[in-house]
């Protein structure tokens, strides 16, 4: 925790402390240095030995609350993906995608915000499925796209520091502390509320395929998607909750495969790469806001618990990650003021 005394905080705060390396911690650290803050990000582990690396991933709000925010975040990520997506060193590309459905739905909520979100032509629908929906959407191929964050926070001129904290009283000196730290926020916090939800995935070459396709409604546990990438396909998928193995399950990688092939019959023949495993960092609702339980030291804001959505969601939580940063700085520079008129009063 900063050690500084209360007289020594300035009026204009500057040094932000970013703790977590994922998806979540280095969008946050890139637009804070884009708003002029000097930034140490502070994690246990760099890109590729995260969960943010093992993302399949895409640009999809699954499963992730609160609703109304998530739809602003996701519409905010869906404008840089745009953006970035014209940058191939980016590793993010824009992609048709085809969700099936079991039987007709409503349009979701998020829906409003792609231009071209339409019904799936009958045409489109593999045997089973009476319906679907069809957008663009983008593959972010993880692989690539962290350590192209991890070169833009450098750099912009961002201090990358190899680091485990066990407590945030343990955080080097800064003006305020940015929690990015997914899971691992159940020990650094104290968050009970957050729960690991094991999804396994098996890599493929890709045969050709350039359409992502998702079933959300394949079971209890069990999610099915394909997502193509520049070399490889990824497929999925399971919802496991609570369990914490990292060890894939062979008999689980067969029903991936199984369930993938009977979408996609091109995919018979692709040879299987690896089958790996992540976590999800799940919680009700996605934890984005300033702790306002603490009595002393430096504003602490968290940004934590986006389940299986962190990619999809990181950029419009960075977005409002910084406001919040603003308004803690307001809200300081004010009690700063009424403590200095306070103790001029006292002085008369
Ligand atoms: C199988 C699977 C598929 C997924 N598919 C998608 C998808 O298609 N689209 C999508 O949007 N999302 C997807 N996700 C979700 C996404 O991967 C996560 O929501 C996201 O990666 C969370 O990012 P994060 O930065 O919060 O966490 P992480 O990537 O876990 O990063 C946390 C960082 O904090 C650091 N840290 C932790 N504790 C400490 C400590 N005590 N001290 C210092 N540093 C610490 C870690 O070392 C790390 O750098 C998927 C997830 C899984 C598991």
């Amino acid at each position: 925790m900063s050690t500084r005394s209360p007289d020594a905080i300035t009026a204009e705060p500057r040094d932000a402390l970013v703790i977590g390396a994922g998806v979540i911690g280095l969008s946050v650290a890139v637009r804070l240095l884009e708003a002029g803050f000097r930034v140490r990000v502070c994690a246990r582990s760099l890109p590729p030995a995260l969960t943010s690396c093992i993302a399949a991933a895409f640009w999809y709000p699954y499963n992730v609350f609160p609703e109304r925010r998530v739809r602003d975040w996701s519409r905010i990520s869906y404008a840089v993906f745009t953006e970035l997506a014209t940058d191939p060193e980016t590793g993010v590309r824009r992609v048709p995608t085809l969700e099936l459905l079991p039987r007709a739905l409503p349009r979701p909520g998020w829906s409003a915000m792609i231009p071209d979100f339409r019904l799936a032509a009958p045409e489109q629908l593999p045997a089973g499925y009476p319906a679907g929906f069809a957008f663009t959407s983008f593959v972010i191929e993880t692989p690539i796209y962290l350590p192209w964050l991890l070169r833009r926070v450098r750099m912009l001129g961002g201090v990358i520091e190899t680091r485990t904290l066990s407590s945030l009283a343990e955080a080097p000196p800064a003006d305020v502390i940015l929690n990015c730290a997914g899971l691992e926020s159940r020990a650094l916090v104290g968050d009970a509320a957050l729960t690991p939800v094991r999804g396994q995935l098996v890599r493929v070459e890709n045969p050709g395929i350039e359409r992502v396709t998702i079933d959300e409604h394949s079971g209890a546990d069990a999610i099915t998607y394909i997502v193509p990438r520049a070399r490889d396909v990824v497929l999925g998928g399971t919802v496991e909750r609570g369990r914490v193995d990292l060890e894939p399950d062979p008999a689980i990688t067969e029903r991936i495969l199984a369930r993938c092939r009977a979408l996609v019959p091109r995919l018979a023949h692709a040879r299987v790469l690896e089958s790996y495993v992540g976590l999800r960092p799940c919680r009700d609702v996605v934890r984005l806001e300033q702790d306002l339980g603490r009595a002393a030291g430096p504003p602490v804001i968290h940004n934590y618990g986006h389940g299986g959505a962190g990619v999809t969601l990181s950029w419009g939580c960075a977005h409002e990650t910084l406001a919040l940063v603003e308004r803690a700085r307001l809200l300081r520079t004010d009690a700063l003021q009424a403590a200095r008129r306070g103790a001029r009063r006292a002085r008369r």
